[in-house]
């Protein structure tokens, strides 16, 4: 992705905002933050506010819009899905793959991150694939090792010259919506062997570099420029602190 160097700072709207609060948010950040060529700024609105989401931008480019998931077909018999092809007709040109909540609240597996991966590229679609720990296996010192596994599968499908095209967030299970943010050395230490694994699979160091791995987890305009600022930390994936136009066009400035 070019110009990942610059901050990568991306809005997890999760289950809020529907159309009619999306608009309000679009039009209120929109008036707040002008365009900025030093930095990414993404918004994943749920796939019901992705068009007055896209609508709202108009002619702004600066701005990228995702969906939260996606299914792995293309189309067919799948109800309550969208696929990878449907989120990119609406708008999205970015997918999470592989949430906490998609994990932990819907059983999504491994298995099934590797799918979405792979399909969100065969249809030009970005996959931000989540990855982290949570805490009983942190404190059981699995961090590393649940993070690697989670990686290792979630990209088995992508080709190794694809690799370089995907988004990495880290957000560890026990401070997403918890108010308990990792420490931006507990962030950079997880970053390090995100990076260290993405150079093994690729095979370069170098293109390896190029990913950028965001960090997500109780996010606030408060702690953003720590966690940013910590090496290794390429952007910022935020829920809760991005629903209000403020809070968000804060950190989108951070
Ligand atoms: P939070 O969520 O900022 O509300 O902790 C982050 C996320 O789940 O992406």
């Amino acid at each position: 992705m070019p110009g990942f160097r610059r901050p990568f700072l991306a809005a997890n709207w999760k289950m809020n905002h529907g159309p009619s609060e999306a608009r309000a948010f679009m039009s209120a950040f929109l008036a707040s933050h002008s365009p900025r060529n030093d930095r990414t700024i993404a918004i994943f609105p749920p796939a019901l506010s992705l068009g007055v989401a896209r609508d709202a931008l108009g002619a702004r480019k600066d701005i990228l819009l995702g969906v939260q998931n996606i299914h792995w077909e293309p189309k067919g018999a799948y109800t309550g899905e969208n696929s990878a092809p449907i989120a990119r007709d609406a708008g999205a040109t970015l997918v999470l793959v592989g949430h906490s909540e998609r994990r932990h609240v819907f059983g999504e597996t491994d298995d099934a991150t590797s799918k979405k991966c792979s399909a969100a590229l065969q249809h030009s679609l970005t996959p931000m694939l989540c990855v982290g720990e949570k805490i009983d296996q942190r404190e059981r010192g699995e961090t590393n090792s649940v993070v690697v596994r989670q990686l290792r599968t979630g990209l088995s499908m992508v080709e190794k010259t694809a690799l370089g095209a995907v988004l990495i967030a880290y957000e560890p299970v026990w401070a997403i919506g918890t108010g308990k943010t990792a420490t931006p050395q507990d962030a950079s230490a997880v970053h390090d062997v995100i990076r260290k694994e993405l150079e093994a699979l690729i095979g370069s160091s170098e293109a390896a570099a190029e990913i950028p791995i965001l960090y997500g987890g109780s996010v606030t305009r408060d702690n953003a420029k720590a966690l940013l600022s910590a090496p290794g930390v390429d952007g910022l994936l935020v829920g809760g602190a991005s629903l209000d136009a403020g809070s968000w066009s804060a950190i989108a400035s951070t």
